[in-house]
């Protein structure tokens, strides 16, 4: 590779839910462009993240986990989504956790069967391998079930390894021109990221189902010179979810609320005036035209 030869490409980050793909992707970007959670199922959007060097520009693609279709409208979507992400990439990464493999990682590893752009593992989650050692079996099992240009052991939390990992990635870059202005870190909107926020901090105070039956829509998002005023609208898919969303004398939502508050003020450097409704759409994640309005992708 000559030094003056400029690189830009797609790389999609894919995998099961849950195994770390959005922390990664938040990691080499310095800021959360993509929601984290605990739960499976966080990501349900295509998210570009664009890192640019003097030498390349590597457009990251974080996506919904590939996951067995589990009826709805909405997981056909997500794993619609993945899917896409995969057919236009030009470098595939995918990533498992270090410490185990399951059933739905080799689902999802499956799904790399047609694909022709060359891919690298990621065995994430190494900090929770003792002794590290064993990652070395991890990494040995893993070439044997595909054939990966690389496989790197990580701990995308730590920031451990993510350095290495990226200095994989031009390579397998074409010659291009920019694909995105320089100054392009993600292609999702501000009102996009707010919504995320408020649905990230949802799933992290509810319990069990509810999570996933719900979804945050901007109504209003205003900013003058003393700060910025947000109206949410919180949509649930069923009446009795509601009760759960809002909390015992509204209780979960001033949690939320002030969680989701306190982040926007730190990264948008004003006061915030949040204020959130709950609000039943009867299954709006078995709907497609409920789905299209409230921002999801077209499958
Ligand atoms: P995704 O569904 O693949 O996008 O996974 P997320 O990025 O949402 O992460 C799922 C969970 O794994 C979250 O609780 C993360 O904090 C956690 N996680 C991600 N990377 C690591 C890691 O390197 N080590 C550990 N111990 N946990 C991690
Ligand atoms: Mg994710």
């Amino acid at each position: 590779m000559s030094d003056d030869t400029f690189r830009a490409g797609f790389v999609a980050v894919v995998g099961r839910p849950n195994v770390g793909k959005s922390t990664l992707i938040n990691a080499i970007m310095g800021s959360k462009i993509s929601i984290v959670s605990r739960r499976p199922q966080t990501t349900r959007h295509r998210i570009l993240a664009v890192q640019t060097t003097k030498t390349h520009q590597i457009i990251f693609v974080d996506t919904p986990g590939l996951h067995r279709n589990a009826g709805k409208v909405m997981n056909r979507m997500m794993n619609k989504t993945a899917v896409n992400a995969l057919l236009d990439a030009d470098l595939v990464v995918f990533m498992c956790e270090a410490n185990r493999w399951t059933h739905e990682d080799q689902y999802a590893l499956d799904r790399l069967h047609d694909i022709k752009s060359p891919a690298i593992a990621v065995l994430n989650k190494v900090d929770k391998v003792h002794p590290r050692e064993e990652a070395l079996i991890a990494i040995a099992e893993m070439t044997e079930r595909y054939t990966f240009e690389d496989v790197v052991p990580m701990s995308a939390k730590r920031n451990e390894n993510v350095d290495r990992f990226l200095e994989l990635i031009p390579k397998f870059l074409p010659e291009s021109e920019l694909l995105f202005p320089a100054d392009t870190i993600t292609d999702r909107s501000e009102l996009f990221r707010t919504a995320e926020l408020i649905r990230e901090k949802l799933t992290r105070y509810l319990r069990q189902e509810v999570p996933y039956g719900l979804t945050v829509q901007i109504e209003r998002f205003e900013r003058d010179e003393h700060g910025v005023a947000i109206n949410a609208i919180i949509w649930v898919e069923r009446d009795s979810q509601k009760g759960i969303v809002v909390g015992k004398g509204g209780s979960v939502l001033k949690r939320v609320g002030r969680a989701a508050r306190l982040e926007m003020k730190a990264e948008m450097g004003m006061p915030v005036h949040l204020e959130m409704w709950v609000k039943v759409k009867d299954n709006w994640a078995d709907n497609e035209k409920d789905l299209l309005s409230l921002g999801y992708d077209t499958p």
